[in-house]
């Protein structure tokens, strides 16, 4: 049954940016089937499911192009605990490792940042961790479109910023190839097409030129999108220019890993010769807005876009929050740019859609035009911190919470209705996720005494803690 949504305000991010007021949006299949004045949409699909949304707007649904859902679990630790932005660089992402999960734990977990993307309007996700296929049915049985890729590596000993030189570990990088193999053949397609199979090298200092090349062949052999992270720390950059002689951006183009399916995670710690070469190769960049203001660190998103480079957002780590990650990628462009009107809201908002729809590789996606997929969300222009909304992108962009996203529907199916989530049980998710989490961090703790001094500041009692201050 086609689905008509009627007295909306409908935000296309078509190619002019427009607009319609009072307007309807019929859905048919997974299809935007009319968009158009309220009474003329209605009377074309007479026997429609007709949804009222007076004093909502519709947008695409926000497209997060690089996330790790597992690692949620490290929420309220690993903010604070960055890598060192000048030597003496540190081997890996913290101090303390996520404790070791099992696949149930794991499931929870992925669940919990499935929700958080849900109700921050996100429908689709590109997934990159290892062995995704541990937890792929968990984020699949959410409803969301997901671009499903599985990193490869080869590097011994050490990991991301490590400066112990590369010792390369050939059966790794098999393992993971095959891996990617595995993943590709029971997903791809999967779910009608709503979720596909990408390549992901882990980064540049992790892959010997051997592994990358074999990537490259892997991704050309199954038609699609690749990604990496790239340019992530200063110590990676410090690492790859030891190991072999060169920046890493340039490492990757002289093996010839650049191309426009891939997307870069990062690129922050980056020269202009490397933003031009990204450029030159078409590729596409996820700006990581909130997880880069964490690091301290920028990119420069208005000289990747001007060498040719296309933008998209991602959340990285820890949140997956699409509404703060545009908002704060127009905030730290502007600080960066030192420019009070540029980025702006509509360059933003077409970055978190109709951009990551195409780097995603789903380039009939992510704007609200006839013959588009129906990922769409709808937002409640009556709370406090959209009124007025006279500027309704402008106001969305730099007010809207996370919250204020009522709807979300991908493939034509409502994921949450009316501030509801459908495709999942939240409550039961919420509850599971905080104490898989407790556990998780309680055992990690206990069986590394030695971790003790780098935990931070702040940290919930435990139930052990408990004991030791009755005991004292
Ligand atoms: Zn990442």
């Amino acid at each position: 049954m086609a689905i008509v949504i009627r007295n909306a305000t409908v935000v296309t991010v078509d190619a002019n940016d427009a607009i319609h007021y009072d307007a309807a949006l019929a859905i048919e299949g997974g299809w935007i089937a009319a968009i158009g004045p309220s009474e003329e949409v209605v009377a074309r699909f007479p026997g429609a499911d007709s949804v009222d949304a007076d004093g909502k707007a519709v947008l695409p649904g926000f497209a997060n192009i690089h996330t790790h859902f597992p690692l949620i679990i490290a929420k309220g630790i690993y903010e604070d605990l960055s890598p060192p932005n000048q030597p003496p660089f540190t081997s890996g992402l913290s101090a303390i490792p996520t404790p070791e999960l099992t696949p149930e734990e794991k499931a929870a977990m992925v669940r919990l940042a499935a929700l958080e993307a849900i109700r921050s309007g996100t429908t689709a996700v590109l997934e990159d961790g290892g062995n995704v296929d541990v937890y792929a049915q968990a984020i699949a049985d959410t409803g969301l479109r997901l671009l499903l890729c599985e990193h490869a590596w080869d590097k011994a000993k050490g990991s991301i910023g490590d400066q112990g030189g590369f010792e390369v570990n050939a059966s790794l990088g098999d393992q993971c190839v095959k891996r990617i193999e595995a993943l590709h053949a029971k997903w791809n397609g999967a779910a009608g097409g709503r979720i596909t199979v990408g390549v992901s090298a882990w980064a540049p200092d992790m892959c010997s030129p051997d592994l990358l090349r074999r990537l490259r062949a892997l991704q050309n052999r199954l038609d699609c999108v690749s990604t990496v992270h790239l340019n992530q720390f200063w110590g990676e950059v410090t690492a790859v220019e030891t190991v072999r002689g060169r920046k890493p951006t340039e490492y990757l183009a002289d093996l010839g890993f650049l191309n426009d399916r891939l997307i870069c995670a990062h690129c922050r710690c980056m020269s202009p010769e490397e933003e031009a070469l990204l450029g030159k190769a078409g590729a596409g960049v996820a700006f990581n807005s909130t997880i880069a203001a964490r690091r301290g660190l920028s990119p420069r998103i208005d000289d990747l876009e001007r060498q040719g480079a296309t933008i998209g957002i991602g959340t990285d780590n820890m949140s997956e929050d699409m509404v703060e990650a545009m908002r704060t990628a127009l905030f730290m462009e502007r600080v960066r740019r030192s420019d009070g009107r540029k980025p702006t809201p509509e360059q933003v908002l077409r970055w978190a859609t109709a951009n990551g729809y195409r780097l995603m590789g789903i380039p009939d996606g992510g704007s609200l035009e006839v013959g588009k997929r129906a990922d769409l969300i709808m937002v409640d222009l009556r709370r406090a911190p959209l009124v007025p909304h006279l500027r309704v992108v402008s106001t969305f962009v730099h007010q809207g919470q996370a919250q204020d996203v009522t709807d979300v529907m991908v493939d034509g199916r409502w994921l949450m209705r009316e501030d509801r989530v459908l495709t999942m049980d939240e409550a039961a998710t919420i509850d599971e996720a905080q104490r898989v989490a407790e556990a998780a961090w309680t055992r990690l703790f206990a069986e590394r005494p030695d971790l003790e001094p780098e935990r931070p500041r702040g940290w919930r009692p435990t139930a052990r803690d408990h004991r030791a201050a009755a005991a004292s």
